[in-house]
């Protein structure tokens, strides 16, 4: 077992932010504390992101502290811009990630208020823990009857891969959910696919105008009431809307946006609504999200009646050692970066000995939501 002074678990732009800030109080990367992540290459979840998902095709992502994202082919994919460029930051500024490690479980240790991080690469005693382990690792498949008996394929966002792929060419695809990802795939899907059916819960909202700082402000405080009430964290889509571009104005005049209410059962050949009627399907995409990647914090019981963690800036209520970031409010890259900044100012005063010099010193996440998650 090794003996740290804080374990950041995930290296996409929550870690990296925080390692970055670690660094820059003094702390030396490897020594005082390790980033682990269990994806096999750097980049975060943006390495497994659909290819067509160019870097163009991303609003609003932030580049990490210290370090600009400069001259980025806005046709390649965000994937591999991304990939490259966290490759580039972890080198720069010495992070020394190590990869692949899975963190399995984080508990307390018993002895010198010390946390105990396990993992499949060893274990670690930490006096504190940045968890910013994402979304991606954790799909949401709402539960619908009928579906395990759907003989056509299902798929989920997590493990889309583009249009030209034989889920789609000339098929009748049923898109579900109505967030960006579920956009952005419908309209490529609806290129290529011999019919789309679009279905979202809830109508969906579309947002004409530009989404300024005033509105991030917004839309991030709404989140955070929710994270301090200790209820889990909503879609950010659902706070903020979705933007209408060019693309979608020309999608909708071709009749692709046309939503229609979520069906109540899945049949053998597609889906049914109460009213009897039908739409058949050879491809099911469920674009219906994720949640947040925290079970290997299970026991910590941080989690209260509500389903969520409460939270105060970044650091949990139920133990002052853990920090969230990259979680809730902070869910998107400019949020990430800030709540980062705001775990470490907490941690370092926690290190210090002195816990109240931390509390109350605005560790808010800050606004930014440049361009909403699905
Ligand atoms: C399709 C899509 C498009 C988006 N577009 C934008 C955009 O345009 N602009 C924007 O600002 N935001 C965007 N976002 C949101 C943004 O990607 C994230 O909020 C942001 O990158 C913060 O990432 P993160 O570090 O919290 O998580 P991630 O990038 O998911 O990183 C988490 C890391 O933790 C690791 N990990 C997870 N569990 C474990 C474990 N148990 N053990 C070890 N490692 C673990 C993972 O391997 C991963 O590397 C988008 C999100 C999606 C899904």
């Amino acid at each position: 077992m090794e003996n740290v002074e804080v374990v950041v678990i995930g290296a996409g732009q929550a870690g990296l932010s925080s390692a970055y800030h670690l660094r820059r109080t003094g702390l030396t990367p490897g020594e005082d504390f390790v980033v682990l992540d269990h994806a096999p290459a750097p980049g975060g979840a943006w390495q497994f992101r659909w290819p067509t998902l160019t870097y163009g095709r991303v609003h609003g992502m932030h580049a990490l502290p210290g370090m600009e994202l400069t001259g980025a082919d806005p046709g390649r994919p965000s994937s591999e811009v991304i990939g490259e460029y966290f490759t580039h930051y972890e080198h720069r500024f010495g992070l020394s990630v190590r990869r692949p490690v899975d963190v399995r479980e984080v508990r307390d240790a018993d002895w010198g208020g010390r946390l105990l991080v396990r993992t499949s690469g060893g274990d670690w005693a930490a006096r504190a823990v940045i968890n910013a382990t994402g979304t991606w690792d954790r799909p949401f498949w709402p539960r619908v009857p009928g579906q395990e008996l759907f003989r056509g394929r299902q798929l989920h966002t997590s493990g889309y891969r583009g249009p030209d792929t034989d889920a789609f060419v000339g098929k009748r695809v049923v898109v579900v959910g109505g967030g960006t990802s579920a956009v952005q795939h419908l309209l490529e899907i609806s290129e290529v696919a011999r019919e789309t059916v679009w279905v979202t819960r809830r109508p969906p909202l579309f947002r004409a105008g530009p989404f300024g700082p005033e509105e991030g402000r917004a839309a991030v405080a709404l989140v955070e009431q929710r994270v301090r009430q200790g209820l889990p964290p909503q879609s950010v889509v659902s706070v903020t809307g979705l933007p209408m571009t060019e693309e979608m104005r020309r999608a909708r005049e071709r009749g692709v946006l046309e939503r229609v209410p979520m069906f109540s059962r899945v049949t053998e050949d597609g889906v049914a609504w109460d009213d009897g009627s039908q739409a058949a399907a050879d491809t099911i995409l469920w674009a219906t999200g994720f949640r947040p990647a925290i079970d290997h914090l299970a026991p910590l019981r941080l989690r209260e009646p509500g389903g969520g963690i409460r939270l105060e800036g970044t650091r949990a209520v139920r133990d002052e050692r853990v920090h969230l970031v990259g979680y809730g409010p902070s869910a998107s890259t400019i949020g990430a970066n800030r709540a980062g900044r705001a775990a470490v100012r907490d941690i370092r005063a926690l290190l210090a000995g002195g816990h109240e010099a931390a509390a109350g010193t605005g560790t808010s996440t800050g606004t930014g939501l440049a361009s909403p998650a699905a």
